[in-house]
């Protein structure tokens, strides 16, 4: 959840689980793709969005870069976001009928849109955000089948295990968040993942960097 606004705010005040029935069902948009524009910058990728991307668009990270993502800096730390177009800001997988190109390969944050993640000592959950999705009487729907990503309990503790490592990875860096983004980038998004067992080699990835920094 963004800083410095309360749940209230934003969302209708409630925090959902995977199971639980939510509000956000826009029934295919229907023409509309007013949340695919103006918001790459904040379609921030993880590890498993580029592993998704790069085997998916059979690219390297590198050839990512070059094509369809750009590196912006999100609570102090350098990473991968989608790039967008024109005046309208369009991001870079929507196509000219104003649908998702990339619909399979989408990144986490489009798959939970209009719903977002929110972190407390519970663990995570999810708000649906009022005000963001200009489709009205939008229909019920459980969130894991909003979500639609297989192995969710799997997805889910590596989300949250992604999130608190990054808080931890900056507050240990102090000052020196240069060194940190260089290590980020080399070891989560520009070393190649293999096809399958991501969420393996994520947590090989991750134990081997808690070891390097220290944390
Ligand atoms: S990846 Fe697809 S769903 Fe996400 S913003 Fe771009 S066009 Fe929209
Ligand atoms: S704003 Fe709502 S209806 Fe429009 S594209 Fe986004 S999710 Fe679909």
């Amino acid at each position: 959840m963004r800083r410095g606004v309360s749940l209230q705010d934003i969302s209708d005040g409630r925090l959902y689980r995977a199971e639980d029935w939510v509000r956000a069902d826009a029934g295919g948009c229907q023409g509309c793709f007013f949340c695919c524009c103006h918001t790459a910058r904040a379609i921030v990728l993880d590890p498993l969005d580029v592993a998704r991307l790069t085997h998916g668009l059979r690219l390297s990270f590198e050839q990512l870069l070059q094509q369809y993502v750009e590196l912006g800096v999100e609570e102090g730390l350098l990473l991968p976001h989608l790039r967008s177009e024109g005046r309208e800001e369009r991001c870079v997988f929507l196509n000219a009928e104003g649908r998702c190109a990339q619909h399979a390969l989408r990144p986490g944050i489009c798959r939970l849109f209009p719903l977002a993640r929110y972190y407390d000592a519970q663990g995570l959950h999810y708000i649906i955000q009022k005000n963001e999705c200009v489709k009205k009487n939008r229909k019920l729907i459980q969130v894991q089948t909003w979500i639609d990503m297989p192995q969710l309990a799997q997805y889910e503790h590596f989300v949250k295990q992604w999130h608190d490592f990054r808080i931890r990875a900056v507050q240990q860096a102090g000052g020196d968040l240069k060194g940190l983004n260089l290590y980020l980038l080399r070891v989560f998004y520009q070393t190649p993942w293999e096809e399958a067992a991501f969420y393996q080699q994520f947590a090989a990835r991750l134990k081997q960097a808690e070891d390097d920094l220290g944390i």
